[in-house]
C-alpha cells in the first residue's frame, strides 16, 4: 500500500464572525490523502480555502473539526512530531532585515529544536544558491534571494513534506526555473511536495496529482495524466458555404450556432479531424473556414469551479 504523507478527514474551518461579517466557512469537510513521494498540486480560485488548508497543516491556524495526520502523526495526538514532519514556504516575504541568511537559517533551526551538530545550514545555503550571500544583511537581498531564503527556512529541519504556497507568483523566469529545479531535486531525494499555484500549466508540468478546491470543498482529485486524459474532447468549428444536411460518423455531435457556424464535437481517441472533414465533403458540404477548439486544464478547472458555484 502506498504510504500517505498527508491524510485529512472531515476537515472543517469556520472563522468566527467579525465586525458585522458573518462566520466564514472556509473548509466544509475536506477529505484528502496525499501519497508520499509525490508532487501534489492544490488548485483553486481566490478564497477557495487553500491558504486555510495549508495553514492548518503548518500548525498556524487551528481547525474547527476533523483529523489531520502528517507523516502518520495525528496533529492532536502528536503535535510535535507532526510539526517536525512538515516545512512551509509562505507566500509573503516576511524576512527579518537584521539577520543574515546564515543567521536566519540558524534561528529557524533553533526554533525547530535541531541540535547544532545536526544542522545543515551550509548544505541549505548551497541548495538555494545563497552560499556567497551567507553573511549579507537580509535587507540587501533582492526579492528573488529573499524567496530562496524562505525556501531554505522551510528546509532546515529536513521535513518529509514540503509545502510551497504560490511559490512562483510574481517571480521572474530565471528564479522560477531555479525553484522548480530545486523542487525536483528535493522530490527525487524522497521529499513529498505540495504546492498551490494559479498557473495551470505549471501544475500540468510539475504535479503527479492534483486536487481542485472550491468554496471550501475538494471538487476533483486525480492523477494529472488522467485529468488531462478527460480532455480527449475536441471541437471542429466549420463555416459552410451553404446550409447542408450532413451525414457524419458515429460519435460526432453537431451544434449549429445562430451565427451559422457549425460546431462538431468528437473524441480525439475515436476519430480524426480528417475523417470528419471527409464525411462533410461526402455529404456535399463546402467548407469555407475551419478552426478547432481544444480544452485544457483551464477548461476543466473553470467547468468544475463554475458548476460548484
Ligand atoms: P485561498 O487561499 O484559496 O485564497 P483562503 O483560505 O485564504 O482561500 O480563504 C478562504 C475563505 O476564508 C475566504 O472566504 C476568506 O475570506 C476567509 N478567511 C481567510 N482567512 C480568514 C480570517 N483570518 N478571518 C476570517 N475569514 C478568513
Amino acid at each position: 500500500m502506498t504510504r500517505q504523507a498527508i491524510e485529512i478527514t472531515g476537515l472543517r474551518k469556520t472563522y468566527a464572525p467579525q465586525r458585522g461579517e458573518p462566520a466564514k466557512h472556509a473548509l466544509k469537510g475536506v477529505d484528502l490523502s496525499i501519497p508520499a513521494g509525490s508532487i501534489f498540486g492544490l488548485l483553486g480560485p481566490n478564497g477557495a480555502g487553500k491558504s486555510t488548508l495549508i495553514n492548518i497543516l503548518a500548525g498556524l491556524v487551528n481547525k474547527t473539526s476533523g483529523q489531520v495526520r502528517i507523516w502518520g502523526f495525528d496533529q492532536d495526538v502528536n503535535p510535535r512530531q507532526s510539526r517536525a514532519a512538515i516545512g512551509v514556504m509562505p507566500q509573503e516575504l516576511n524576512i527579518d532585515p537584521f539577520f543574515t541568511p546564515r543567521g536566519a537559517l540558524e534561528v529557524q533551526a533553533g526554533l525547530y529544536g535541531v541540535p547544532k551538530s545536526e544542522r545543515r545550514t551550509d548544505e541549505v545555503l548551497e541548495l538555494i544558491g545563497l552560499a556567497d550571500k551567507a553573511e549579507a544583511y537580509a535587507r540587501t537581498l533582492s526579492g528573488g534571494m529573499r524567496r530562496r531564503l524562505l525556501l531554505g527556512k522551510a528546509l532546515v529541519h529536513n521535513p518529509a513534506v514540503l509545502v510551497l504556497d504560490e511559490p512562483t507568483a510574481g517571480v521572474d523566469i530565471e528564479l522560477r526555473q531555479m525553484l522548480w529545479d530545486n523542487v525536483r531535486k528535493l522530490n527525487q531525494q524522497g521529499m513529498t511536495i505540495i504546492l498551490t499555484t494559479h498557473y495551470l500549466e505549471e501544475a500540468e508540468e510539475m504535479c503527479d496529482e492534483i486536487a481542485i478546491i472550491n468554496h471550501g470543498e475538494v471538487v476533483v482529485r486525480d492523477k494529472t495524466a488522467s485529468l488531462l486524459g478527460q480532455l480527449d474532447a475536441k471541437t471542429l468549428v466549420l463555416t459552410l458555404e451553404s446550409d447542408t444536411a450532413l451525414t457524419l460518423p458515429e460519435g460526432v455531435t453537431q451544434d449549429r450556432k445562430s451565427d451559422g457556424r457549425l460546431m462538431l464535437s468528437y473524441r480525439r481517441s475515436q476519430i480524426s479531424a480528417g475523417q470528419i472533414l471527409a464525411a462533410v465533403a461526402q455529404s456535399g458540404g463546402v467548407v469555407v473556414d475551419v478552426t478547432s477548439e481544444e480544452p485544457d486544464l483551464q477548461d476543466v478547472f473553470l467547468s468544475l469551479t463554475r458548476s460548484a458555484a
